[in-house]
């Protein structure tokens, strides 16, 4: 779900776009831009009092990010062999503890506002783990208003600058997509709403309630009250809202010629994996689908990414709630900004760890669509060596071949053919290029499905333990006959399990069938994935044909760089994995130990034990 990339590639450095939030926003119109900042907010007077907790993240200045190693002891494993959990990360702006969300908004929300003055779109993401900060960055406090309330002003105060100009109309809405249901926020007990798509005005939720501003006075208020409407879950109260998306719309329509901006700011539910979260019941089928929305927003990104290239792609806008109503927001001449929000401290690690990398990949994928070249997210040593040097071979190979042609001109040089069987231009730079974003695109779409494949496969595990545990505790109950007895209290817990027994079975059907569009997809991607290796093949053959010797080798050396980036990044994921597999059973044995030695049973004795057992 962090897959996000920008969509016009820009021909200068890579901060580009990191230089494009200062400036005043209003260049450039029909490109877009994706500013990632990330923000790590304070240990609180609570996790300060208690002793474990240490803040681990430092900001060098304000691109650098470093997250120490959060083990105060080494084992002896890691300790031998000096491995280190820090981590580092540039982005295009970094803010430490000290930041206020007016030093964020600066950077981020604020070079949005003069193109929604101008009949722009914009859109603001806060991304995180619960209780990273996402809604304080959004809406805040008193004191530290967020980028709803800055934004908010900031429209104002433009308005009353060009007041001598023009009329302005400013309109606001909040709602939640909570479970794939829409909700608004501006009302209370507001049923869930239905989402039409309107010929002109694109995704329109009719009856959700849109107040009139005319200053950024009592917004604060609202959006708190607001956000104190979104669902939670009663059983875990730190969890408030994780589960659910809120979307402020601020809406401008300025006067003389009607021109009608729109900027969406969008505190995103968590995006911890469901798995991670101690959900139950109803919980988990949420988790399911909060991923899925944020897989399908980071799907959409990417495919605007790729419809900049002329190419008629298909964004999938329509596979959640989320996508279909920040469509407009995100195509055309809209501009959009992502905070990336971290905690700092120790106890946290692992997430902050994964919106960094989530965060970061945003920031690559933009350099890499500028320069055109297949991209590998990390490449783990060996291979990355390897592409280095293929990549300079590429380029080296692709300086003779523009010598060879400059001798002999190409009868066609822009004609570009999907099977590359045209073979007057299939060296032509378009006619790469074209295939380095199809394979690029290709290979990520892949890594998205596995992942949602993964997370469905997780959640069903889980569902299906703890249906096995509610199975038995009824058979239990209904055993004893207590749960007879009306009113008596195994009755009610009887009534309660049947309950819960029914939302699992709901949920895993729901993953299953979630399961099967991804296997699909999955085969329509490996269908793509053939027909680009083809493309590669024919041109390579027709190539041969004509040439011999020494063309084909380049087309060979060009899919040889292909596969080892794909298996790279795969390579990548499987190790991501295998790295959360390995923390959560190192946890698990840790808790083991603990337990045992909780009841007084010995180290020596537990193995004694587990020999017996043949454990
Ligand atoms: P999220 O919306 O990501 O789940 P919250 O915004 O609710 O997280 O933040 C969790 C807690 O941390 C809240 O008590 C919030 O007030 C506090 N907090 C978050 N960011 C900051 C910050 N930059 N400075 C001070 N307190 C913060
Ligand atoms: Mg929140």
């Amino acid at each position: 779900m962090g897959f996000f990339r920008s969509r016009k590639p820009k021909a200068d450095d890579r901060w580009a776009s990191g230089a494009f939030a200062e400036t005043s926003g209003d260049g450039g119109i029909g490109e877009t831009s994706l500013t990632v900042a990330v923000r790590s907010r304070p240990l609180l007077p609570d996790e300060r009092r208690r002793g474990d907790r240490r803040d681990i993240v430092r900001v060098l200045d304000d691109k650098h990010i470093v997250v120490l190693d959060p083990d105060d002891e080494k084992n002896y494993l890691d300790e031998r062999t000096h491995r280190t959990k820090e981590r580092r990360y540039t982005f295009d702006k970094a803010f430490g503890s000290s930041a206020s969300n007016r030093d964020v908004y600066q950077k981020t929300a604020r070079a949005l506002i003069s193109g929604v003055l101008n009949g722009q779109n914009g859109t603001v993401f806060a991304y995180g783990a619960t209780g990273s900060g996402k809604t304080y960055t959004m809406i805040g406090t008193r004191n530290d208003p967020g980028m709803m309330p800055l934004s908010l002003m900031d429209i104002f105060d433009a308005i009353r600058s060009m007041s001598g100009e023009y009329t302005f109309e400013v309109t606001c809405s909040y709602l939640e997509v909570y479970n794939e249901l829409i909700y608004d926020l501006l009302v209370n007990n507001s049923p869930s709403l239905d989402l039409r798509e309107d010929p002109e005005r694109g995704a329109t939720v009719p009856g959700l309630r849109r107040i009139s501003v005319t200053n950024a006075d009592n917004v604060l208020d609202v959006l708190r009250e607001g956000n104190a409407r979104r669902k939670t879950e009663p059983t875990e109260a730190n969890a408030v809202s994780s589960r659910s998306h809120a979307v402020m719309e601020i809406n401008v329509r300025r006067f003389s010629r009607v021109l009608t901006g729109r900027l969406s700011l969008v505190d995103l539910a968590g995006s911890e994996r469901a798995s991670e979260t101690k959900n139950e019941g109803s919980k988990l089928r949420d988790g399911a689908n909060i991923n899925r929305s944020l897989l399908a927003l980071a799907n959409c990104i990417n495919a605007l990414g790729k419809k900049q290239q002329g190419a008629g792609v298909y964004v999938p806008f329509r596979n959640s709630k989320l996508t279909r109503l920040l469509k407009d927001g995100l195509v055309g001449n809209s501009r959009t900004a992502m905070v990336a929000n971290v905690s700092c401290g120790n106890d946290q690690y692992n997430h902050t760890i994964n919106t960094l990398k989530y965060a970061d990949r945003a920031k690559e994928i933009k350099t890499n669509v500028r320069t055109n070249v297949v991209h590998v997210a990390t490449h783990p040593g060996e291979a990355q060596r390897v592409i280095e040097q293929l990549q300079d071979e590429v380029a080296g190979l692709k300086r003779e071949l523009k010598a060879a042609r400059s001798g002999a001109p190409i009868s066609n040089p822009s004609a570009i053919d999907d099977a590359g069987v045209r073979t007057e231009d299939v060296f032509d730079d378009r006619w790469l290029e074209k295939l380095s974003v199809d394979v690029h695109e290709n290979t990520e779409e892949r890594i998205n499905l596995q992942r949602a494949l993964f997370e469905l496969e997780d959640v069903a595990i889980q569902s299906r333990c703890e249906l096995a545990s509610v199975e038995d505790r009824l058979v239990e109950l209904e055993m004893t006959g207590a749960a007879q007895i009306p009113g008596s209290r195994d009755k009610s817990e009887a009534e309660s399990l049947r309950d819960r027994r029914r939302r699992l079975a709901d949920g895993l059907r729901e993953g299953e069938n979630a399961a099967r569009r991804d296997r699909a997809a999955m085969d329509a991607n490996e269908g793509k994935r053939r027909e680009i290796q083809s493309r590669i093949d024919r041109a390579a053959e027709a190539r041969e044909s004509r040439n011999g010797g020494k063309l084909p080798a380049f087309l060979r050396i060009l899919s040889q760089y292909r596969t080892r980036g794909v298996s790279s990044m795969e390579a990548h994921f499987q190790l991501a994995v295998r790295d959360g597999v390995l923390a959560d059973q190192r946890d698990v044995i840790g808790c083991m130990w603990r337990m045992l030695a909780a009841a007084g049973v010995s180290r020596e004795r537990a193995v004694e034990a587990a020999k017996r057992e043949g454990v």
